[in-house]
């Protein structure tokens, strides 16, 4: 279905972007497209497209990393953003802490041991019945701005691990066992109840982040001192109460915080041209396809691609 959905789209969304820019495919200087990483049925849908066009214009192709795209969307609304920066990914499917060094060149501090975030504010507000239309973490946040963060106790995630590492499927479950959760304060009504979970849930998810992402700053710092930016970005980073609270350990470690206007980011397709530009500039982009490529040519596709190399030495350090 997710395939299908995307080949239905695919034509009209290129032809809408070209439109809204007032430019033809004959304007481009190159063509920008996701490789990885994701579904291969998806990714395959947006290569097959970017690879027509760049053989119908003779147009260079730039693969990009969908995550790398999430952090270097930073770059182009600050550009004062030079590396190294730390960055925090949050989004649907990942938690990742990098530190990044340049183009291509990120080193993992943290990834998540289970569930990401996002996936944990989606099931959640489906557990409580939210509106899911405009997506449930949004939902969520609306709620939780109604509610008692303390009325519900759930367990902070991996305390005892002191990595920089995450888990959020212990907080998503919780959220869904209410005959496990002690509500404590008196409560008006449902929707009282539920806007306490939310603001509960949501205290205990993002103090998560807090705690890791301190330690990955102490990390980060101790090899590339002279960091002076902590990005954020990624679905999630649309949340403010998730940029407050970070902007405020950005801040105790001497850092700017740096996060892209919630538009840019959860998915879409500014972040993903203007990382082709950044690799584009650095003459890292391959040839247009051959005039005589077949159409249904397998493709270099990179579902599964971490973003780096994971720090090893990590757990060595303690805070
Ligand atoms: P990935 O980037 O890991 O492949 P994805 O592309 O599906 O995953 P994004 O589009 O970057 O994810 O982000 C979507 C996620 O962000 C969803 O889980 C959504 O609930 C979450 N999200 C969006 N806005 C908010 C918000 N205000 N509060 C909390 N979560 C939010
Ligand atoms: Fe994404």
């Amino acid at each position: 279905m997710a395939e299908e959905a995307h080949s239905l789209a695919i034509d009209q969304v290129v032809q809408k972007a070209l439109d809204d820019a007032n430019v033809s495919e004959s304007d481009l200087s190159a063509v920008a497209v996701t490789v990885g990483p994701g579904l291969s049925l998806c990714l395959r849908v947006g290569v097959h497209k970017a690879r027509k066009i760049a053989k119908s214009f003779r147009l260079p192709i730039v693969g990009v990393h969908h995550m790398e795209a999430h952090a270097l969307v930073s770059r182009l609304v600050n550009k004062d953003l030079d590396f190294p920066f730390l960055a925090l990914l949050i989004s649907g499917g990942h938690n990742l802490l990098v530190l990044a060094h340049g183009l291509g060149q990120y080193v993992q501090l943290g990834t998540t041991i289970d569930d990401a975030i996002g996936e944990a504010y989606d099931k959640s507000a489906r557990w409580l019945g939210l509106d899911m239309r405009k997506g449930g973490g949004p939902a969520l946040e609306q709620l939780a701005l109604e509610g008692d963060p303390n009325a519900v106790k759930f367990s902070v995630p991996m305390r005892q691990h002191k990595d920089c590492n995450f888990s959020y499927a212990g907080l998503k479950t919780q959220g869904r066992s209410t005959d496990d959760i002690p509500i404590s304060s008196a409560t008006k009504d449902d929707r009282q109840i539920r806007a306490n979970i939310a603001a509960s849930f949501q205290q205990v998810a993002v103090l998560h982040l807090e705690e890791r992402c301190q330690r990955a700053v102490e990390w980060a710092l101790k090899m590339e001192p002279s960091i002076k930016y902590f990005v954020v970005s990624g679905g999630v980073a649309s949340n403010q109460y998730v940029r407050t609270h970070l902007n405020q350990i950005a801040e105790k470690n001497g850092l700017q915080l740096v996060c892209p206007p919630p538009r840019l980011c959860t998915d879409n397709g500014v972040m993903i041209a203007w990382t082709g530009i950044e690799h584009f500039i650095a003459g890292r982009f391959d040839d247009p396809p051959a005039v005589d490529e077949p159409d249904d040519m397998q493709y270099d596709l990179r579902p599964r691609w971490p973003l780096g190399e994971e720090y090893s030495e990590g757990r060595s350090v303690s805070r």
